[in-house]
């Protein structure tokens, strides 16, 4: 028999977004015995697992604690940390015999593909009794003794109501800021957002200076605003991109420049001058080819005016040259923002929610999860880690 439109279903808990942090309170709720469903607008769910980890989800670290986020509050995510940590949910990859390998320091990736974790999370959502909708937009949430929702597909009522909605970052992948809009509904302070780990656009100039190295990767240290990271650069068409470069974005703003080492570790200057003595005629070009990939090394040499045999260097001109090699000043014109950022700064104030459970401190019953709450992580399969962890704190209190 079909239900009348007026009809309100009636759940213990209603998620709102089928995302990491949604599906796994789910999970956590559901095996509680609650009554659960989860709503997401998108036409299907974990996308954004799906897509993470270039296909293979980095779904956790090892070695995960407050230091690797950035918060208002650094200490807010502390406990929930502490209580899900990332043996908990590698307990369960193991459980669901899903193979995994370690890259660098503890980042834990799927061994064949992010399919993986997000079949393992809908078959425990499954077997915990949980009801997912996706395609199903939300039209108006209020709140009487239960959260009321009105949507697309009928009107539903809960007793907790868990905003699960993430970032803005890819809206092509269902990000929307309605996780904002409904913590601004409840009073509840909202702090400002960047797009974070994400690729830099170089200012004009350089993007023509540059076209030829698209597609280019080298192993460098970049430093912005005091912090350094090093790892993996990589050219695009527009500007700058890949791990090192992901990472530093978050401590970047309009204006900052960054300084890039492209021979990090290396000393530059001693083997200029030991190649001067054994090769005095050589083109400098051919001997920095030897350090850096050979398309680097003579675009810079050639935008540098650097083109000419190594004996015609004064030992100033080739100190200052190292130093250039060394301290790579750019300034980014922006960055590629949402369209294609891993991440958002900002979002729910950390103030605001019970560090314990993720419960809206002026809204008993509303609790805001994952990244749509004012902790990020770095890059290295930190983001998920928090997304799993604050949904188990809301998950075991709904
Ligand atoms: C390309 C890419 C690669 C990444 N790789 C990694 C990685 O390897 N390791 C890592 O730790 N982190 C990675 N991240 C970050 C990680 O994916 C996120 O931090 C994590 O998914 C956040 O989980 P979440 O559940 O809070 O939000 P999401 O996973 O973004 O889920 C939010 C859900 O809410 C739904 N939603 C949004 N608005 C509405 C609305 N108005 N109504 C209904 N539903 C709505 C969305 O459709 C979505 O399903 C990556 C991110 C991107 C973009």
């Amino acid at each position: 028999m079909q239900s009348s439109p007026h009809t309100t279903h009636e759940y213990d808990v209603i998620i709102i977004g089928a995302g990491a942090a949604g599906l796994m309170c789910a999970i956590a709720a559901g095996q509680r015995g609650r009554k659960v469903l989860v709503l997401d607008h998108a036409n299907k769910v974990g996308k954004k697992i799906l897509m993470s980890g270039g296909g293979r989800c980095n779904f956790t670290n090892l070695y995960a604690t407050a230091e690797n986020y950035f918060s208002a509050n650094p200490h807010f995510c502390k406990s929930a940390l502490k209580r899900y940590t990332p043996y908990d949910f590698l307990a369960l990859v193991e459980q669901h015999q899903i193979e995994y390998v370690e890259k660098d320091a503890g980042q834990l990736f799927c061994k064949n593909s992010s399919r993986d974790i997000l079949q393992m999370l809908l078959a425990e959502c499954a077997r915990a009794g949980v009801k997912i909708k996706a395609r199903c937009s939300i039209k108006k949430i209020s709140k009487q003794d239960q959260f009321l929702l009105a949507t697309t597909d009928g009107q539903y009522s809960a007793e907790s109501l868990v905003v699960a909605t993430g970032g803005l970052s890819i809206p092509t992948l269902g990000a929307t800021g309605f996780g904002y809009a409904i913590a601004k509904q409840f009073g509840i302070n909202v702090l400002a957002t960047h797009a974070s780990l994400v690729p830099f656009v170089l200012q004009k100039k350089w993007q023509e200076k540059l076209a030829g190295l698209s597609g280019l990767s080298t192993e460098v240290s970049v430093c912005c605003n005091n912090e350094s990271v090093s790892g993996g650069l990589l050219f695009t068409h527009k500007g700058l991109s890949g791990p090192a470069i992901l990472q530093i974005s978050s401590y970047w703003k309009p204006g900052d420049f960054i300084l890039i080492d492209l021979l990090p570790g290396f000393n530059l200057l001693g083997y200029l001058q030991e190649q001067r003595r054994l090769h005095p005629k050589m083109e400098l070009k051919n001997i920095l080819s030897s350090q850096l990939p050979k398309r680097l090394a003579l675009r810079l040499c050639e935008i540098w005016s650097l083109d000419r045999p190594i004996n015609q260097f004064s030992e100033k001109q080739l100190s200052d040259m190292a130093h250039r090699f060394h301290h790579w000043k750019l300034y980014p014109e922006s960055t590629e923002g949402y369209k294609t950022a891993e991440v958002t700064l900002g979002g729910v104030d950390t103030d605001e929610l019970s560090s314990k459970t993720m419960v809206a401190k002026k809204q008993p019953g509303l609790y805001f999860i994952g990244e749509v709450v004012d902790v990020t992580g770095q890059l290295g399969g930190f983001n998920f880690q928090w997304a799993w962890a604050s949904a188990q704190a809301a998950g075991l209190q709904v």
